[in-house]
């Protein structure tokens, strides 16, 4: 079975490997796509991160990640368009598909959502025409709601779909189905995104009950309550046949075993609860 369509986003390996040790441990496992963060390809160096990713011939399925555009005055909202530009650069040097936007929750004593919004907007808006311009693509993130205030204010795909109308060409979305499940309007969402062309990745994990931690107990796929082939069948008629992209952040379960092991069980999982079987597909 092909692993074509399997991504691993390095931050599921991130306590076992840096980026030399990951490329080499999904090579060794017939993964052949990746999803570095930026601290990782800091550690590297970023010369040094795009040959390893370019000598193993590595498809590099978005960098993690840009954004966190709100701050509480202008000097900071600067900064990080400052900052995202440089990410933009790096997402290019590696050859990534994408540059991720996870954009920022509510500045430090803030109970103004409105404005962090718009503040969102804004910085969006400022990088847009360096992203376009060497033609890198952005993508919006929605993240869970219980992440608005800290995270992201963006928290559904209609709303990341909104703001991608509002900006015109060069952005999109990331679709993390751990993000996106629950959502009522998820399906006629993800059809709108890919009659726009929007869709520009395709994130996955499980959501395990009970969630022990907001942040670092997500599941592998399968151990949850998400219908991920599902999601993904939607997505695949909406026009996107990208790599699913595994990410999970799991501080007291898979960021403790063996990095070997955890390659190995993504494999499995995404075979047995992930991947479209040609056949059932084709007789829909
Ligand atoms: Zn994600």
């Amino acid at each position: 079975m092909s692993l074509r369509n399997l991504s691993i986003n390095l931050a599921t390996v991130r306590q076992q490997y840096n980026l030399a040790q990951a490329v080499d441990a999904c090579l060794a496992q017939g993964i052949t796509s990746i999803a570095p963060w930026r601290d990782q390809i800091h550690e590297t160096g970023l010369a040094e991160a795009a040959e390893i990713i370019r000598s193993n011939q590595m498809r590099v399925t978005g960098l993690c990640r840009g954004g966190m555009f709100p701050a509480s005055d202008r000097g900071g909202l600067a900064a990080a368009v400052e900052d995202n530009k440089r990410a933009i650069d790096e997402a290019a040097a590696i050859g990534a598909d994408c540059l991720v936007m996870v954009v920022g929750g509510l500045p430090k004593g803030s109970r103004d959502i409105s404005a962090a919004r718009e503040m969102v907007v804004d910085g969006l808006a400022a990088i847009l025409p360096h992203a376009r311009a060497i033609r890198m693509p952005i993508a919006i993130e929605p993240l869970h709601p219980m992440y608005a205030a800290d995270r992201a204010c963006i928290n559904t795909l209609e709303h990341a779909l909104d703001v991608c109308e509002l900006l015109g060409d060069g952005v999109g979305v990331a679709i993390d189905a751990y993000h996106v499940w629950w959502d009522p309007k998820l399906r006629e969402q993800i059809v709108r995104a890919g009659a726009s062309n929007r869709i520009l990745a395709h994130h996955i994990c499980d959501w395990l009950v009970p969630t022990r931690d907001l942040l670092l107990d997500r599941g592998m796929m399968g151990d949850g309550v998400i219908d991920l082939r599902s999601i993904r069948r939607t997505i695949v008629e909406a026009g996107y046949d990208g790599p699913q992209e595994v990410e999970i952040f799991s501080s007291e379960n898979w960021w403790k075993r063996p990095g070997e092991e955890v390659l190995a069980t993504c494999i499995e999982r995404f075979h047995e609860v992930c991947e479209l079987h040609e056949k059932s597909f084709q007789e829909r």
